[in-house]
């Protein structure tokens, strides 16, 4: 991955200071801003000279926080709201009409499925799956009607990866809209932008607040594409607040040596699961077992915070891990100072029958870790006496 001024742009990327020389970016909790007579109230809300008009509409804090974003992925624009979901929805809402047909990766995430799956079929938004693994049959997926191409990489949970160039390419040809949801990644460690993506989508509640705080999201992309998005963003209401968007602001000034910190202990605990016994597969996209290695190389600069591996035996196993664990956190967040664990098949994907989760890589033993900043001998501590606490020969 090319090398770029990441840590200054999220450092110094701020609004010019006030009257009052702040150094920190000043906080702005107000519902409207005053005009300065009735001449600039027509011109304001006519679009014919820009500024502040209501914090449904923009905010000095949601803006700063977006500029600072865009400079980051290299998109020309973007918008902030209040959560992840709400960047999904309004990146495919926004766009689409009845009648249009997505074409998505079959791993995305739960939520993702449900406005696919249960959402946009009453608004007669159509859309098919197509297998991470399976590049070959994506071509044929696409339909006449088919506008966009909506992908995670890597995905949710199984940590497959989807060549963003290849895919840049293909939307390219059929000339579809390349939407990226990149939370697993952020910014620091993929740019989807680089390899054609339209849009670049965000859950900013995970690695981007990394400290557990706040529900945020982001919607990046070209020109174009965002003035569709705002505008219903504006006029349906999923805009981020402006106390959440000063916090993720100041939240991106560490992001660079926090996924530093994240992607080195995962790396170490994926290397130290590889050799345990109670493990029978351990994934995670800069290990060289996984078997997209070097594709994961290729777009992103480190292989992220996540890891993901099978206790032997099977569903009761995985629970029992998640039972026998002292310091680390069970619950669904990832991306958190704190590591993390889930069980997948008995909490976050347990409405998927058997097959399906077969089918996105979920087998019943899976354990997906977000490993946080802990001291790693903490972690790893924490996880062995879990694992020998679960394994099939101390439940005899
Ligand atoms: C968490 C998550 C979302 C949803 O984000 P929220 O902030 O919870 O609404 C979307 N995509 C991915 C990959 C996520 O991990």
């Amino acid at each position: 991955m090319e090398d770029n001024n990441f840590e200054t742009l999220a450092i110094r990327g701020q609004y010019e200071r006030t009257e009052h020389r702040e150094h920190s970016v000043p906080l702005y909790l107000t519902s409207s801003f005053v005009f300065d007579d009735a001449e600039q109230a027509r011109a304001m809300f006519a679009d014919e000279i820009p500024g502040n008009i209501y914090s449904r509409y923009s905010n000095p804090n949601p803006d700063e926080f977006i500029s600072k974003l865009c400079a980051l992925e290299g998109t020309e624009d973007g918008i902030a709201t209040s959560s992840g979901m709400a960047a999904m929805y309004c990146s495919m809402a926004g766009i689409l009409s009845s009648g249009d047909h997505v074409l998505a990766c079959r791993s995305v995430f739960g939520s993702t499925h449900q406005i696919l799956n249960t959402i946009f079929p009453r608004f007669g938004i159509s859309h098919s799956y197509a297998d991470v693994a399976a590049p070959e049959e994506w071509e044929s997926k696409i339909l006449p009607n088919t506008r966009m191409i909506f992908v995670e990489t890597p995905s949710n949970p199984a940590l497959d990866i989807i060549d963003l160039e290849w895919l840049g390419k293909l939307a390219k040809k059929h000339n579809l809209i390349l939407n990226v949801d990149n939370c697993f990644a952020t910014p620091y460690l993929q740019n989807p932008a680089r390899f054609g993506a339209h849009l670049v989508t965000h859950s900013a509640t995970k690695f981007m607040d990394g400290q557990g705080r706040v529900i945020g999201g982001a919607v990046l992309g070209t020109k174009e594409l965002i003035k569709q998005v705002r505008f219903f963003a504006r006029h349906t209401g999923p805009t981020l607040s402006p106390f959440n968007a000063w916090l993720l602001s100041k939240s991106l000034e560490t992001l660079a040596v926090r996924m530093e910190r994240h992607c080195s202990n995962a790396l170490a605990l994926a290397t130290w699961l590889e050799s345990n016994q109670d493990v029978s597969l351990v994934k995670y996209p800069f290990l060289a077992s996984h078997p997209q290695h070097r594709l994961a190389k290729k777009q992103m600069r480190l292989g992220g915070g996540l890891v993901t591996f099978e206790v032997k035996g099977g569903i009761e196993q995985g629970r029992q891990f998640l039972n026998s664990l002292k310091m680390i956190s069970h619950t669904p967040n990832l991306g958190d100072t704190r590591t993390i664990a889930i069980h997948p098949a008995s909490t976050t994907h347990s409405k998927l029958t058997d097959a399906e989760r077969a089918a996105v890589g979920i087998m019943p033993g899976l354990i997906r870790i977000s490993v946080g900043l802990e001291d790693m001998k903490d972690i790893i501590a924490d996880v062995q006496q879990a694992l020998k606490a679960s394994s099939p020969k101390s439940l005899l």
